[in-house]
């Protein structure tokens, strides 16, 4: 996504097992490679409305957002 925040290089945590998931570039693990929990579909919210969505969205599936300011609907914000 053209919007993801630093933070979110950090490596994921399995939330069965505990272990650290490492982050494959590109890739989204959907099981974790120790103990093969399913993970759950990482999201990150919006910075333009805040509404969660999968983190390879590209545009944001409520207000338009694509990582450049001014293309989300401002209508949709989450400010208004
Ligand atoms: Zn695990
Ligand atoms: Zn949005």
């Amino acid at each position: 996504m053209c919007f993801r925040p630093p933070s979110l290089s950090k490596p994921r945590e399995c939330p069965a097992c505990g272990k650290k998931v490492p982050r494959m570039s590109g890739k989204n693990l959907k099981n974790c490679p120790f103990c093969k929990a399913e993970l759950p579909e990482e999201t990150i919210p919006c910075p333009e409305c805040g509404v969660e969505q999968p983190i390879n969205n590209r545009v944001c599936k409520n207000c338009g957002f694509n990582g450049k300011p001014g293309s989300g609907d401002p209508l949709k914000r989450k400010d208004n």
